[in-house]
């Protein structure tokens, strides 16, 4: 897994529970949205810390029902 930024969301290595934003400590877990791969239907779900706003990527994907 690589480090660093993409698009703006963070690669983040998970330890433990992830309920604490690494950037600025708020302690309270995270707003969840999706980011769609382009063509299919797999998304990676993206972490955004409620009180800095910073979004995380911690490499979790989820795969859509075909419609
Ligand atoms: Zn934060």
């Amino acid at each position: 897994m690589k480090m660093g930024s993409e698009q703006g969301i963070e690669r983040i290595q998970p330890k433990g529970e992830v309920y604490k934003c690494p950037v600025c400590n708020y302690t309270d877990g995270f707003h969840v949205s999706f980011n769609m791969e382009a063509g299919s239907n797999l998304a990676e779900i993206v972490l955004i810390c409620p009180s800095c706003h910073r979004r995380f990527n911690i490499g979790w994907k989820v795969q859509l029902e075909q419609e």
